[in-house]
């Protein structure tokens, strides 16, 4: 039955990883990954994290099966996040919220929910996307599209091209939105754009379903719902995937939830009975670990302070890296303005790099980045930061 099975394209970051642990040069840097390394090039394991495991541990709960959605400590802690608590939305019960495996599996649950939904829709991701999006809607049986949204002349976003492919896009369409800090580009919207997007998705009928991987990564938990938020406010119906791999550090725990904003409490119910029957199908009911983990950090005052303290600081160092790594450029000669490094946000940059300066980047000096030119902030530290302006600007002279 295997015989005539063809080998599937290698996963290309998955690829540049193994291409970087094969690299004997200790000098080495990965800027391929999408994960946050602390200063010492470490994924850190935060403390409110550790002290929440050890209370579990400690208390050594039963192993039984989880709700299907998942436990409601957990979903109510998501929602007051996405909403804020004192959101109308979740005091009307408009708001439904299932746990799921990190941010892909809350989109492949959403995802496999709206094929049964609206079966002859057609899906629109950012021009570019992270590189999963279209595969995975595409897995749910969509024919997906794109939406303009990079404008590599200014390395922002190109609104205008933006609202006019919305306003293209037939009634009906989904249109799958980064919430805040766009990978890859690290391209953001302004909140008066956020509003024109909430206004062009009502107008033209569109599903919005906004990807929220890195709350807390670019300004803070509030400030970086302002996407969630301009949608709350505006009566329509919409999907959030929300991911803590980031912004706990719980990558491999995949921890995650899909939220979708009904109607009213009657629509709730009948949806959430169905989203119920997706993941019963897939995979029963979710593992208990990491959820349990997020759900105590988050109902808990004191963890809940030290996680923000925490999260700041990742944030902080990102920045930090940014604004170094423009401040080294220069002082390594770089005959190319890179401010816009520093205005980027999130954990990547689109930087412009070609392929073929990229490739230079690995051959001659062991730096690894994507093909595109992005580059993981998170992988710079105080150690290698140096190094890695020197390489980018003798790549890019001339
Ligand atoms: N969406 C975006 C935009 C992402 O960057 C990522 C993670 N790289 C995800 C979703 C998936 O997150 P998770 O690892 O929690 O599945």
């Amino acid at each position: 039955i295997f015989a005539a099975v063809e080998m599937a394209p290698r996963d290309p970051i998955l690829g540049l990883n193994e291409a970087f642990n094969a690299d004997t040069r200790s000098e080495k840097v990965n800027l391929g990954v999408g994960v946050y390394y602390d200063d010492n090039g470490k994924i850190p394991l935060l403390g409110a994290v550790r002290a929440a495991e050890k209370a579990r541990l400690e208390a050594q709960p039963p192993r039984g099966y989880q709700p299907i959605e998942g436990p409601a400590a957990y979903n109510g802690a998501v929602q007051n996040l996405l909403f804020g608590k004192d959101s109308a939305l979740i005091a009307n019960a408009q708001v439904v919220t299932v746990e799921a495996l990190g941010g892909t599996g809350a989109l492949k649950v959403g995802a496999d929910y709206l094929k049964r939904l609206l079966p002859g829709a057609t899906v629109y991701i950012s021009d570019p996307s992270w590189e999963n999006h279209r595969a995975l809607f595409e897995s749910a049986g969509f024919p997906v599209d794109t939406y303009a949204y990079y404008d590599a002349a200014t390395r922002g976003v190109n609104f205008t091209g933006m609202k006019t492919s919305l306003e293209a896009a037939p009634a009906g369409s989904i249109i799958v939105l980064h919430a805040c800090c766009h990978n890859p580009t690290g391209a953001d919207l302004s909140d008066a754009q956020w509003n024109e997007v909430v206004d062009a998705c009502r107008a033209r009928g569109l599903v919005p379903f906004l990807d929220m991987a890195y709350q807390g990564f670019a300004d803070g938990i509030d400030a970086d719902a302002v996407a969630v938020r301009a949608f709350s406010a505006s009566g329509l119906q919409f999907f959030v995937s929300s991911s803590f791999s980031k912004s706990f550090s719980l990558y491999g725990e995949r921890v995650g939830a899909l939220t979708i904003v009904t109607a009213g409490k009657d629509e709730s119910a009948r949806v959430l009975s169905q989203v119920k029957r997706v993941i019963r199908t897939n995979y029963s009911n979710p593992p208990i670990h990491g959820g349990a983990v997020v759900a105590a950090v988050l109902n808990s005052a004191e963890l809940r302070q030290e996680w923000e303290t925490e999260l700041a600081g990742m944030r902080d160092r990102i920045r930090a890296m940014r604004t170094g790594l423009v401040d080294q450029l220069k002082a390594a000669g770089a005959t190319q303005d890179f401010s816009f490094v520093a205005k980027q946000r999130g954990m990547f940059s689109y930087t412009g790099l070609s392929a073929a300066q990229v490739e230079r980047l690995r051959a001659e000096f062991g730096i690894y980045a994507v093909s595109t030119g992005r580059i993981c902030l998170a992988a710079l530290n105080s150690k290698n930061i140096g190094y890695v302006a020197q390489a980018i600007a003798a790549v890019t002279k001339g």
